[in-house]
């Protein structure tokens, strides 16, 4: 069992994910666990089947809050979104929400999935990004920096996504100076603005990465730069729900973490050790 017993990014059948709401709080509390966060796909006016749709972005609240009752004086429940930079909701009347970057906007105004299909992603380097990889991970740091910069999330879901499909199209060198620097760059403007930097194991639970996100080089500053974490499950499906955290748990220990944020008993957020 591991230590951390609470997710603030988990998806239901509002948007993509496979488990309704109610199933996903019941296996939660049986789990054992002392918080649980909702945060579906954000309405967006494009990708319609990845999101709420926003006629039931009501109903999506309604639900949540049904279930916070439910559960209240056993297992608090908040009431997150995930919000991606492209989502046309507004974040405001949620507990708190995560920033990610899930797509490039093209000129045109096509949307390229990150992490989904790999060959959209080729040809969105192919086209817009001259065939260089590193290209397209300078394009996606700067826009998720911007977006956590100007919105101000609780939460900076999945730093560094673009290794989800770079682990098939090896469009650059994850250990070169020239991406690391630039992830690096890019962070480190993130560490003042109180986010939390989420390590989110669902690339893990889902077979894609065999690692968190993000990388360890990435965790290993913001440590030093005084930044806090919070372990994530991403999860789709409640068979998943703390899939991966035995394993970062054991990787911030060894990145001198002595302990994570999550969501809490009493206050949103709570501090606990690792
Ligand atoms: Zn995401
Ligand atoms: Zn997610």
């Amino acid at each position: 069992m591991s230590l951390t017993l609470s997710s603030a990014h988990v998806h239901t059948t509002f948007c993509d994910g496979k488990t309704p709401a109610a199933e996903m709080a019941k296996a939660a509390f049986e789990k054992g666990f002392v918080s649980l966060g909702f945060s579906s796909h954000a309405p967006q006016d494009f990708d319609p089947g990845y999101c709420i749709e926003p006629s039931r972005e009501e109903e999506y609240k309604a639900q949540i809050r049904a279930l916070q009752r439910e559960y209240e004086g056993r297992m608090p429940i908040y009431m997150g979104i995930e919000r991606d930079l492209y989502s046309c909701a507004s974040p405001q009347g949620y507990d708190y929400f995560l920033a990610a970057v899930h797509y490039f906007r093209h000129p045109d105004g096509h949307h390229t999935p990150i992490d989904a299909e790999p060959e959209k992603l080729r040809r969105y380097v192919d086209m817009y990004c001259g065939g260089d990889g590193l290209e397209m991970a300078r394009q996606y740091f700067a826009l998720l920096r911007d977006y956590v910069l100007a919105a101000h999330p609780a939460i900076i879901a999945h730093f560094d996504l673009i290794r989800k499909n770079n682990a098939r199209l090896h469009l650059y060198d994850e250990e070169g100076k020239a991406y690391q620097d630039m992830a690096l760059d890019s962070l480190r403007p993130l560490a003042e603005t109180g986010a939390l930097l989420e390590v989110n194991t669902g690339a893990v639970a889902r077979g894609y990465l065999t690692a968190p996100y993000p990388a360890p080089f990435l965790l290993k500053e913001w440590l030093a730069w005084g930044g806090e974490v919070i372990l994530d499950s991403d999860c789709h499906d409640m068979r998943y729900l703390d899939t991966g955290y035995d394993d970062a748990e054991e990787l911030l220990r060894s990145l001198g973490y002595s302990h994570a944020v999550r969501l809490g008993k009493k206050t949103l957020w709570e501090r606990y050790i690792v």
